[in-house]
């Protein structure tokens, strides 16, 4: 299936919007050029889901959540960037393992399967997943697919 990466991302941002805290904001940006990606859409769309739901519940009121998206004929990157509790530098490495939870999360709820599926579905899609994060400042996740030959 072939859809452009803009309007698509654009949909999920405003979608995303309506699951914000008070006065925390989504903020879509892209660059690069505006072709049509074939990549499956809705795994595509559940991964995303999943990064900026994160972003929403391990960051506070009145923070902004960058998602971010570059395009070039060669290359997809999708980037979720926010400035939350980050991720103590000892867990960085289990972040994808079923049920894993960080030692900061306190009372946040959740079940610790988000990034598991992410990792999965990217795995399916052919792309690759990383984390960078500093432990009470911030935490990216960016997603990269190789695009090679297909979206010319
Ligand atoms: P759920 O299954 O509902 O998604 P979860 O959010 O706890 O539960 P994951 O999405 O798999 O599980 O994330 C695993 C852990 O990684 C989280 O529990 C949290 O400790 C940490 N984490 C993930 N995203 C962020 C983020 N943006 N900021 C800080 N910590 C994060
Ligand atoms: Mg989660």
């Amino acid at each position: 299936q072939r859809f452009n990466i803009v309007s698509f991302a654009e949909e999920i941002a405003e979608e995303m919007q309506l699951m914000t805290k008070q006065n925390q904001h989504i903020i879509y940006e892209h660059t690069g050029v505006t072709a049509e990606v074939s990549i499956d859409p809705n795994l595509l769309r559940n991964c995303i889901i999943n990064l900026i739901s994160n972003a929403v519940k391990y960051s506070g009121e009145d923070t902004l959540i960058q998602f971010n998206t570059f395009l070039t004929n060669d290359k997809l990157e999708l980037e979720v960037k926010d400035n939350g509790i980050g991720i103590p530098d000892s867990d960085q490495n289990n972040l994808f393992e079923p049920f894993f939870r960080a030692h900061n999360t306190g009372d946040i709820p959740g079940t610790g399967l988000g990034l598991n599926i992410v990792k999965r579905y990217v795995g399916l899609m052919g792309g690759t997943v990383y984390c960078k994060s500093r432990l009470n400042s911030g935490t990216v996740f960016t997603l990269s697919f190789d695009l090679m030959a297909d979206n010319n």
